[in-house]
């Protein structure tokens, strides 16, 4: 098994322990990634050193600003190969999880897992922000959203906040760039019904890593024609 005591440390530094079958989870997960990346592009990151920090450790960073261990409704948007979503499910078991993304393929290697770990409470959906943002059964219903390199957070915004639920909040997973991304969106927010509460800037990876997590609570209800059509988010940006 590979060597989990630097994700250990740093969650114990924020008052979270994790059993030897979390470890025994995460690893798994990790070795049936390295095996499906080889016939379907999951990551390029591979490396165990480089995962456990560049995934796992960041996945789990919102620790620093949010009390995972409780019964939250989270929606991960355009989680790839299950980034933060999947990584946060196994470390906070109490959670309920939906990994979202528009790419089937993805998501069956996420089933997978699932199926493999024996997770309860999580599930994938397919579809476009876009669209799933209007149904019902998803709109307005989650208490967090995360998402973590899907667009810039002008984008994003429009993709991510038509799920939240009026006070919950929408948690944008950035890097350097956050800040800037940060004060293009200032009309996107608005226009949206969020409102920041702060951007948590930090380094993992011995101060090489700069990221910033940008904490967006929504205020009031979207507007009912947010989000706009597939690919007009990105195209015409709020
Ligand atoms: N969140 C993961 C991570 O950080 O490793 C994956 C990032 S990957 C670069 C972006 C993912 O977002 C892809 O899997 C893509 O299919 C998905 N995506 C992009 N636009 C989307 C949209 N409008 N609706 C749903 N998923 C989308």
């Amino acid at each position: 098994m590979n060597d989990y005591s630097g994700l250990i440390k740093y969650l114990e530094g924020y008052g979270v322990s994790v059993s030897d079958d979390q470890i025994r989870q995460l690893d798994t997960y990790y070795e049936m990634m390295i095996e499906t990346n080889k016939s379907l592009n999951l990551t390029a990151i591979t490396e165990f050193s480089d995962v456990l920090v560049k995934h796992y450790i960041d996945s789990v960073s919102i620790v620093r600003d949010m009390d995972m261990s409780q019964e939250l409704s989270v929606i991960d948007v355009g989680t790839g190969a299950g980034f933060p979503g999947m990584v946060l499910k196994i470390i906070f078991p109490s959670l309920n999880i939906t990994l979202f993304d528009s790419l089937q393929k993805r998501l069956k290697f996420l089933d997978e897992v699932i199926r493999t770990l024996d997770l309860k409470n999580i599930n994938t959906c397919h579809g476009r922000a876009e669209e799933a943002g209007h149904l019902p059964g998803m709109r307005e219903q989650y208490d967090l959203c995360v998402s973590r390199a899907v667009a810039n957070l002008q984008v994003l915004s429009e993709l991510c906040l038509p799920f939240v639920k009026v006070g919950g909040k929408f948690v944008s997973y950035k890097s350097d760039k956050g800040s800037e991304e940060l004060a293009s969106s200032k009309h996107a927010l608005e226009v949206l019904g969020g409102s920041l509460v702060k951007e948590d800037i930090f380094t993992l990876e011995d101060n090489e890593m700069v990221r910033n997590l940008i904490i967006i609570e929504k205020k009031k209800e979207c507007p009912k024609t947010y989000p706009r059509k597939p690919g007009t988010p990105s195209k015409k940006p709020l």
